[in-house]
């Protein structure tokens, strides 16, 4: 049986891409009986006569599947932060890099609007941002309104299936604008014009760019602790994941227990204080969640 890649899901239709040609297909009617349905970035099964009847037989495991935007199997998260309009923010950075590691995605910060900055600002971000380098992620910088040079980031994005994720006036659109000229983000204002929620499904889409596939709506919209558990959370800290073969409780959360290796890696300073104090205020917050249910 042949088989594709979802590209995009509307009104019913699944968009599947296969050597270059889009079959639209429906979803057979056993999915809606086991209770799961097709999502974009499935690789999937499907029978078709032509271009417009197809149908989807069967949907490969997936790897991860995002709730908002609902897209599966996604390799990479490019997380966009600013470093002024709005300032940059180490707790909302550590809070993205916590639901990404989640998901088993692989977060790329990228820095931008370093135009705004003057050399001296530029290099206090720099030096803080290295720390996170050190922790083993990969950070690039940007500006887009100076120079051009997001041809930085395409050779990251040849092969893989990219979200975009950063709070608001980050420079989201601006990026995807640049790598594609032409596409425009879907806007809220587009939503509400056609007369549907905030909360309902919101149309998303894969957009070839560069060789690779980028999801046309932001990723990580909601950043809360729902349904984590207390001892999840530390798995999410790649650098205390090393740190805590040296933790005299196995099941140590790294807070008031004794013999902890995380304490000591930070009190050689292998671990940054401001990770720990974001872990620390995220295990509270994970808890009060919990206490709630
Ligand atoms: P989004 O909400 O994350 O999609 O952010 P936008 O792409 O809409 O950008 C928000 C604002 O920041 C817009 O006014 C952009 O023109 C501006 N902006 C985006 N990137 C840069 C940059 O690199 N430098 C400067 N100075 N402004 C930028
Ligand atoms: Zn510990």
């Amino acid at each position: 049986m042949p088989n594709g890649l979802i590209m995009k899901a509307l009104a019913g239709y699944y968009y599947v891409y296969d050597k270059g040609t889009i079959i639209q297909c429906r979803a057979r009617g056993v999915f809606r009986k086991q209770k799961r349905s097709p999502l974009v970035g499935d690789h999937v099964e499907y029978q078709a006569e032509n271009t417009t009847d197809g149908y989807i037989m069967d949907i490969q495991e997936r790897s991860n599947e995002l709730v908002r935007p609902p897209i599966a199997n996604v390799d990479q998260a490019f997380l966009l932060f600013s470093v002024k309009e709005p300032d940059f923010s180490a707790a909302l950075l550590d809070r993205f890099l916590v639901h990404i590691e989640r998901q088993e995605i692989l977060p790329i910060i990228i820095v931008t609007k370093m135009d705004l900055l003057t050399d001296d600002e530029k290099e206090t971000i720099q030096s803080f941002v290295s720390l996170y380098e050190k922790i083993g992620y990969q950070v690039r910088y940007t500006s887009s309104k100076v120079e051009l040079d997001f041809s930085e980031l395409t050779p990251l994005i040849k092969d893989k299936v990219t979200v975009i994720a950063g709070q608001s006036g980050v420079g989201k659109s601006s990026l995807l604008n640049l790598l594609k000229p032409g596409m425009n983000l879907e806007t809220n204002e587009i939503s509400s014009h056609l007369g549907r929620g905030k909360h309902t499904t919101r149309h998303v889409e894969l957009i070839e760019i560069e060789q690779g596939l980028i999801a046309d709506t932001p990723g990580f919209s909601s950043l809360d602790f729902e349904q984590m558990e207390q001892e999840d959370l530390r798995f999410y800290f790649p650098e205390f994941v090393e740190a805590m073969d040296e933790c005299k409780f196995r099941g140590c959360l790294h807070d008031k227990e004794p013999g902890c290796g995380v304490k000591r890696g930070l009190e050689e300073g292998e671990i940054q204080q401001s990770r720990y104090t974001n872990y620390l205020q995220f295990l509270e917050e994970v808890k009060s969640q919990k206490r709630r249910y």
